[in-house]
């Protein structure tokens, strides 16, 4: 595998040579303790697109962000991404559902950059004829050059020193418990169930990270009767360090039966600027016992003063910067053919960078400003 790491390991390795064979019990622990696994949570603007990166340089995207017109953009953002990483492919590509937002940039992405396995949790549910011709035409193409697994809760994806579990798929969840988790869940008594969600979100495959201490959960677009599904009775995971929001942080995800019960420590809102944010679900967020920071890759309208972080937690803003943050929240104009354009941001996209290592501290930074929290 071509990647930074391993040339520069590589290159390393004769000019030491002499000194690491004095050294090895010195050299092992320290190389031990500097290894992270690299997430990037990239800017494509409202959709998803996460990119893990293991010590061995190995990598998993999750999501490729959107399609269209902005292929091209949100496929130079990964790609930036996978630049700065030092990594030049993509070892397992999860499309979380068959929404535009997630699966837009994959083929122009594709076409640049190989991928080696294809997951997904199987055919679209929802009756849409792009999806359609995308799944049965560049998608199959795709897939039948590499390699292709449709998964089930349970399953693993190899990824040399990380373990990586999917606990949700198809709209089916985990149904044991992993070693030593499975306690009840105090949440699940006050749970509030929604109109059941028939579409693709709910059908999202949801993924537990974990390397060595270190724990990101990371759900995609998970609706809350799902999410109920997943945690109750018991919890099956117990707890994370790092919550990839879901949903971009909508309210029609993020139950507290979830958001509560696993006390990250960190949790980071895929947002964009008028979608996710909502005051329903910050209050969420903010409640979730455990939570010590909240980031978001966006400024979000729909927060208003009153429920956004500080910008030192906020990658991105709007290309039209407003000079006062209005204090009450905006409500999102109603979608559809009628709605208005979204405030345009095509200028710098920054993501949001975690280092995690294997004792389960990490470090989080935000390229905008450069700001990086530690949390050991
Ligand atoms: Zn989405």
């Amino acid at each position: 595998m071509l990647n930074r790491k391993s040339r520069a390991r590589s290159e390393f390795f004769p000019a030491v040579l002499l000194t690491l064979l004095l050294a090895v019990p010195l050299a092992t622990a320290q190389a031990q303790t500097q290894e992270t696994l690299e997430i990037y949570l990239i800017d494509v603007e409202g959709g998803g697109a996460t990119l893990f990166v293991s010590p061995a340089g190995g990598t998993l995207l999750i999501d490729t962000g959107n399609g269209g017109q902005n292929a091209a953009r949100d496929t130079r953002r990964i790609r930036d991404a996978m630049d700065d990483a030092g990594v030049a492919d993509i070892d397992h590509l999860i499309t979380t559902h068959w929404h535009g937002d997630h699966y837009g940039a994959m083929q122009e992405l594709a076409s640049q950059v190989p991928v080696r396995h294809f997951i997904d949790h199987g055919p679209s549910v929802e009756s849409n004829e792009r999806v359609a011709e995308f799944l049965n035409t560049t998608y199959r193409a795709l897939y039948e050059g590499a390699e292709h697994t449709v998964v089930t809760p349970g399953d693993r994806i190899s990824l040399a020193g990380i373990d990586i579990t999917v606990v949700a798929s198809a709209k089916r969840v985990i149904d044991r418990p992993l070693p030593g988790r499975g306690g009840p869940n105090p949440y699940c008594a006050d749970f509030v169930s929604q109109a059941e969600d028939n579409g693709e979100n709910a059908q999202s495959v949801g993924i537990l990270v974990r390397f060595g201490e270190f724990r990101v959960l990371h759900l995609g677009d998970l609706t809350v009767n799902t999410e109920f599904e997943l945690m109750c009775p018991n919890n099956p995971f117990g707890t994370v360090d790092l919550f990839v929001v879901s949903h971009h942080g909508q309210p029609i995800s993020n139950a507290k039966v979830l958001v509560h019960a696993i006390e990250a420590r960190v949790a980071i809102l895929n947002n964009g600027t008028r979608k996710g944010g909502q005051p329903e679900a910050m209050r969420v967020l903010y409640s979730a016992p455990g939570l010590e920071d909240l980031w978001q890759l966006h400024f979000s309208q729909l927060s208003g003063q009153e429920y956004t972080v500080p910008g030192l937690f906020i990658a991105n803003p709007v290309d039209d910067v407003q000079e006062v943050m209005p204090i009450a929240p905006l409500t999102g104009p109603s979608r559809g053919a009628g709605a208005p354009p979204r405030p345009v941001h095509n200028g710098d996209a920054h993501w949001i960078k975690v280092s995690g290592h294997g004792d389960g501290s990490f470090t989080v930074t935000n390229s905008r400003n450069g700001f990086t929290k530690e949390y050991r």
